[in-house]
């Protein structure tokens, strides 16, 4: 006898009856589509694809998420550069003209 995918995950001792083998072939976990048992228990039909639809989703919203945080970070670094820049100058300006300290 094979064991079943989910009693091969449990490390479980699998039989003829076990209730999860039809849910669970014993090449599930093989092929990569093992699913949680849970999920498959709650909706034999569709399993855990509402969770791996939401997962998508989730990543899809964290992806441009990040894109939208690199486009500022690009912005914020163009805006540094320019402040170093101007405050360079202004270093500079202030290197060149001083003050004359007897006036005040
Ligand atoms: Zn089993």
């Amino acid at each position: 006898m094979v064991s079943c995918a989910s009693c091969r995950v449990h490390r479980k001792k699998c039989s003829e009856e076990c209730i999860l083998a039809p849910y669970f072939p014993p090449d599930d976990l093989d092929n990569g589509t093992f699913e949680t048992p849970g999920a498959r228990v709650n909706d034999p039909v569709h399993g855990c694809t509402k969770d791996v639809h939401r997962l998508r989703k989730q990543i899809a919203d964290l992806e441009s998420q990040l894109a939208v945080k690199q486009v500022e970070l690009k912005h914020m670094r163009s805006e540094y550069d320019n402040l170093l820049l101007v405050l360079g100058t202004a270093s500079l300006d202030s290197q060149l003209f001083q003050y004359p300290t007897d006036a005040i």
